[in-house]
C-alpha cells in the first residue's frame, strides 16, 4: 500500500499537509490507517480456538508495534521523515493504556503477539479499566498515587456492540464489549483483546484514587487492582472477576454458536488459559451457563466434564499471599448463583482426597481459588523450570502427588518485535547485518551471532550501539523527568514493581556502602548511575518505605558534590512499558537479584539479555535458565540457592542479627538508614520502620546475600573496564537470548496444551 498517498488523503480532510499537521493529527490519521488495513486482515479459521483470560495486559504503546507487525514501520518513519517529521514525536502523543501492572500482565501482551504472529487462532479476554493501576508521581520524596486515565474519544478500542447482562446477587448490570485488535508480524492474521467495560463509567476520581467502592454499577471498571484492605474492597474484586468470567463465557457461547461448534463437545472447539487465579470462576461459570441450557441436556457430570477439558491454568507465583481465597459468603452477596456449583465441586473433590490441604472450601468456609483450578483444570503450569520444581516438590506437592500428569512447565519468553526490533532498532540493524534477516522470524538463529565473539570490529560497534543508547535515554530522562545522567558512566538498572522479595532494598544497601566508599576516599574505576523504576502497591506500607529510601538517597547522593561525580541514584517517576522500551536498550548491568525461590520467572531479565545488558543476579525464576544459556562466565551470580531459602524458611532458621553483626561494612550500611545525612531529608518514622524490620525481622533476606553482592557487584564494575571482554560477553547473552522469544514459549503451549 502507498501509504503517504492514504496519509495526504486522511491529513487533507482536516485541510492539513504532512508538512504543517500538528504531531498530534499525524498520530490520529496513522491510527485510522492502521485500523483500516487491520480490517482487511482476518483471524485464523482453522483448528481449536484459545481464550486467554487475564485481568491484567499491559500492552505498551501501539502505534509503534501495530506499524511494525503490519509491515508498515519503515515505510511510516522514512515518509515522515521525508516531510522533516519524526515518528517518534508522533508516538508521543500516545496514551500508553493502563491495564496492567507488571510481569503477569506484560506476559499476557507478548503472549497475544506471539499467538497472532504464529498465525494461531486466540484472543484475549480482560477488562477495560478508565484510570489503569495509578499513575505514579513523586512528592517530598514519596510516591503518591493518581488516576491515570488513559481513553480518548478516537482510540484502538472499538465498541463491538455487544452486549451481555451479569447477574449480580444485588442486581443485574450490562457489560459492554469492546475489542482492540491484536496484528500477527507480517502475515496478515488479526486476532483480539476482548475487554469488557460497564455501561456508565463513573469519572475519575477528583484527588488521589480513592473512590466509592460500593457503586459497583460506576466504578467497577475503574481500576485494576483496586485497594483490598477492608471488605467493600476485597468485595469489589470479587465484582471484577465475576464480571469478566461471565461475560466472557457468554462470548465463548455466542461464537461457538456464530461457528456451528457443537457445545457439548466444546473442549474439542475451545480451550481456555487461566492466567494465574483472578478468573479461576470461569470454570464453575462454564459449568453453570452450560447447564443453564436447558436444551442441550447435560448432566452435572457432563457439564464438569466439558468444563474440565476446556480449561487450563498458569500459576504465577509461591508467595501464599498471592494465592487468592475468598470467604464463600463473598460469593453468596456477589454471585451466589454460583455457590451451589463450587460446592459440587468441593463436595466432590473431599468425596475422593479427604487431605484437608487439597480441599477447595477449607475449614473457615474460604475457597481456595488455584485448588480449584487444579481439580477441575486439564493442565496446571509454572512459568520457569526453578518455579515449576518448586511447585511440584513444596508448594503444590499434594497436588502432584494425585494429579502428576496435569504438571508442566512453560518457561516464560518476550516477544523480540517489541523489546529488540522496536526499541532497540541500531541494535537489530547491526544483528542483522551479521547474521541476516532470518533471526526476525526465528530468534534462535541469533546463536549465529556467536561466532563473532573475536570480532573486535563487531564488538567496537556493539559498544557503540549502547553508548548511543545511553544518550539517548539521557536526553530522554533530561526531557520527561529533569534527570541528568552521564552517559559514560555504567548503567545499572533495577525495573520491576517494588517488593521486598525483588531486594531492592539490598541494591540500595550497595549504593549506601559505595557512597560511604566514595566519602572515604576510594573511589571507583569509573562512575556508576544506579537506576530504579518501581510502583509500589498502594496498601504496600514497607514498599513505599523502600521508594522515600532510594529517593532520600538520590537527593543526598546527587546533591553531594564529592560523590556525585561518582556515583548518580536515579529513580524514574511513573515505571511503565514505555519507560523500559527507553531504559532496557541502555542498561549495562541487569538487576535479578531477588531472594532465590520467591521470583517465578521474571521477564524483564529476558528483555536485559537480549538488549546486551549483563546480569547480576541469584539462581531465581528464569534466572537459572539464563546462566545455564550464557555459561559462568557471562553472568554475575551471587546468593544463596533455592533448596538453602527453602531449608531457612521450613526451620524458621534465618536470624538477621547474625549478619548484621558479622560484618563492619553490613552494619555501617543500615545504620546510615536512620543517619544524620539522611533523616535530614527524609521521613525518620519511615526510615526507622524499614531498619528496624531490617535488622529484627527481613523477612526476604536481605541481609543474608548482601555481602556476596556487594563482592560480586564489585568484580562486575571492574570487568566493565576490560569493553571488549565485556561486549564479547554481551555478544554471548545477545546471542543465547533466543530461547526466551515469546514465539517459543507459545509454541510449547500449543504443542502440549491448547492444541490449536
Ligand atoms: C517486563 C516488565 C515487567 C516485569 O519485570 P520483572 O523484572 O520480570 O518483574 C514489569 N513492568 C514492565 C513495564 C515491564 O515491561
Amino acid at each position: 500500500m502507498d501509504l503517504k498517498k492514504e496519509l495526504t488523503g486522511l491529513l487533507e480532510q482536516k485541510g492539513k499537509t504532512l508538512e504543517n499537521a500538528a504531531d498530534q493529527d499525524l498520530y490520529y490519521a496513522l491510527l485510522t490507517l492502521t485500523q483500516r488495513v487491520q480490517q482487511k486482515n482476518t483471524a485464523p479459521s482453522a483448528g481449536r480456538k484459545l481464550y486467554y483470560i487475564s485481568a491484567e495486559f499491559l500492552i505498551g504503546k501501539l502505534l509503534s508495534n501495530n506499524l511494525l507487525n503490519l509491515g508498515l514501520y519503515d515505510q511510516a518513519k522514512q515518509v515522515l521523515a521525508q516531510a522533516g517529521r519524526d515518528l517518534s514525536r508522533v508516538e508521543d502523543f500516545e496514551p500508553e493504556p493502563s491495564l496492567g501492572n507488571g510481569g503477569l500482565g506484560r506476559l499476557a501482551a507478548c503472549f497475544l503477539d506471539s499467538i497472532a504472529s504464529l498465525g494461531l487462532n486466540g484472543d484475549g479476554v480482560g477488562l477495560n479499566y478508565h484510570y489503569g493501576l495509578f499513575q505514579q508521581v513523586f512528592e517530598h520524596n514519596q510516591q503518591r498515587e493518581q488516576p491515570n486515565p488513559w481513553l480518548e474519544d478516537q482510540s484502538w478500542l472499538t465498541d463491538t456492540g455487544v452486549r451481555f447482562k451479569v447477574p449480580f446477587g444485588s442486581q443485574e448490570l450490562e457489560s459492554v464489549l469492546y475489542d482492540l485488535n491484536v496484528p500477527g508480524y507480517e502475515n496478515g492474521v488479526v486476532n483480539k483483546l476482548h475487554l469488557f467495560d460497564v455501561t456508565q463509567p463513573a469519572p475519575a476520581p477528583e484527588q488521589g484514587i480513592s473512590f466509592d467502592k460500593g457503586d459497583i454499577a460506576h466504578c467497577l471498571t475503574s481500576f485494576l487492582y483496586p485497594d483490598d484492605s477492608d471488605e467493600a474492597g476485597k468485595l469489589l474484586r470479587v465484582y471484577q472477576q465475576y464480571f469478566m468470567v461471565c461475560s466472557a463465557v457468554q462470548l465463548i457461547l455466542r461464537e461457538a454458536e456464530e461457528k456451528g461448534w457443537s457445545i457439548k463437545r466444546l473442549n474439542q472447539h475451545a480451550v481456555i488459559q487461566i492466567n494465574d487465579t483472578h478468573p479461576s470462576m470461569v470454570i464453575p461459570e462454564l459449568i453453570r451457563q452450560l447447564l443453564a441450557r436447558k436444551e442441550l441436556g447435560l448432566s452435572m457430570d457432563e457439564a464438569i466434564y466439558v468444563a474440565s477439558n476446556v480449561c487450563a491454568y498458569t500459576n504465577h507465583t509461591i508467595l501464599a499471599e498471592a494465592l487468592e481465597t475468598w470467604p464463600s459468603s463473598y460469593l453468596e452477596q456477589v454471585a451466589p448463583q454460583l455457590m451451589p456449583i463450587i460446592r459440587e465441586l468441593d463436595k466432590r473433590a473431599k468425596e475422593k482426597y479427604a487431605d484437608p490441604r487439597v480441599a477447595i472450601i477449607d475449614d473457615n468456609d474460604c475457597i481456595h481459588m488455584a485448588h480449584m483450578d487444579i481439580h477441575y483444570g486439564f493442565s496446571v503450569n509454572g512459568v520457569a523450570a526453578l518455579h515449576t520444581d518448586i511447585l511440584k516438590n513444596t508448594e503444590l506437592k499434594h497436588f502432584y502427588d494425585i494429579y502428576p500428569g496435569k504438571f508442566n512447565n512453560k518457561t516464560n519468553g518476550v516477544t523480540f518485535r517489541r523489546w529488540l526490533m522496536a526499541c532497540n532498532p541500531a541494535l537489530a540493524e547491526l544483528i542483522t547485518q551479521c547474521i541476516g534477516e532470518g533471526w526476525k522470524r526465528d530468534p534462535a538463529q541469533l546463536e549465529k551471532l556467536l561466532s563473532f565473539r573475536k570480532d573486535t570490529q563487531v564488538l567496537d560497534r556493539l559498544l557503540a550501539v549502547k553508548s548511543d543508547n545511553k544518550k539517548r535515554l539521557s536526553a530522554y530522562l533530561s526531557k520527561t523527568q529533569g534527570i541528568s545522567l552521564d552517559p559514560e558512566s555504567i548503567f545499572d538498572i533495577q525495573v520491576k514493581r517494588l517488593h521486598e522479595y525483588k531486594r531492592q532494598q539490598m541494591n540500595a544497601l550497595y549504593a549506601i556502602h559505595q557512597y560511604q566508599r566514595i566519602k572515604a576516599g576510594y573511589t571507583p574505576a569509573r562512575p556508576i548511575t544506579v537506576i530504579f523504576g518501581a510502583k509500589a502497591a498502594p496498601a504496600y506500607i514497607m514498599a513505599k518505605n523502600i521508594i522515600h529510601l532510594i529517593l532520600c538517597l538520590q537527593k543526598l547522593v546527587n546533591e553531594d558534590p564529592q560523590v556525585s561525580p561518582w556515583m548518580k541514584i536515579v529513580m524514574v517517576e511513573n515505571y511503565n512499558v514505555t519507560l523500559a522500551e527507553e531504559l532496557i536498550p541502555a542498561a549495562d548491568l541487569s538487576e535479578q537479584i531477588s531472594l532465590a525461590s520467591k521470583e517465578a520467572s521474571g521477564t524483564s531479565n529476558m528483555k536485559f539479555m537480549a538488549n546486551g545488558a549483563l546480569t547480576i543476579g541469584t539462581l531465581d525464576g528464569a534466572n537459572v535458565e539464563i546462566a545455564d544459556l550464557v555459561g559462568e562466565d557471562n553472568i554475575y551470580l551471587f546468593g544463596a540457592l533455592s533448596d538453602k531459602v527453602i531449608d531457612l524458611y521450613a526451620r524458621n532458621a534465618y536470624h538477621p542479627e547474625d549478619f548484621y553483626g558479622a560484618s563492619r561494612w553490613i552494619r555501617e550500611a543500615v545504620d546510615f538508614i536512620t543517619g544524620p545525612e539522611l533523616s535530614a531529608i527524609g521521613s525518620m518514622d519511615k526510615l526507622q520502620a524499614l531498619q528496624g524490620d531490617l535488622k529484627g525481622k527481613d523477612y526476604f533476606m536481605a541481609l543474608l546475600d548482601v555481602r556476596d553482592y556487594a563482592k560480586v557487584k564489585d568484580q562486575a564494575l571492574w570487568d566493565y573496564e576490560g569493553r571488549r571482554d565485556w561486549a564479547a560477553k554481551t555478544l554471548v547473552n545477545i546471542g543465547k537470548s533466543g530461547f526466551f522469544s515469546s514465539d517459543r514459549t507459545i509454541q510449547e503451549y500449543n504443542r502440549d496444551i491448547w492444541h490449536l
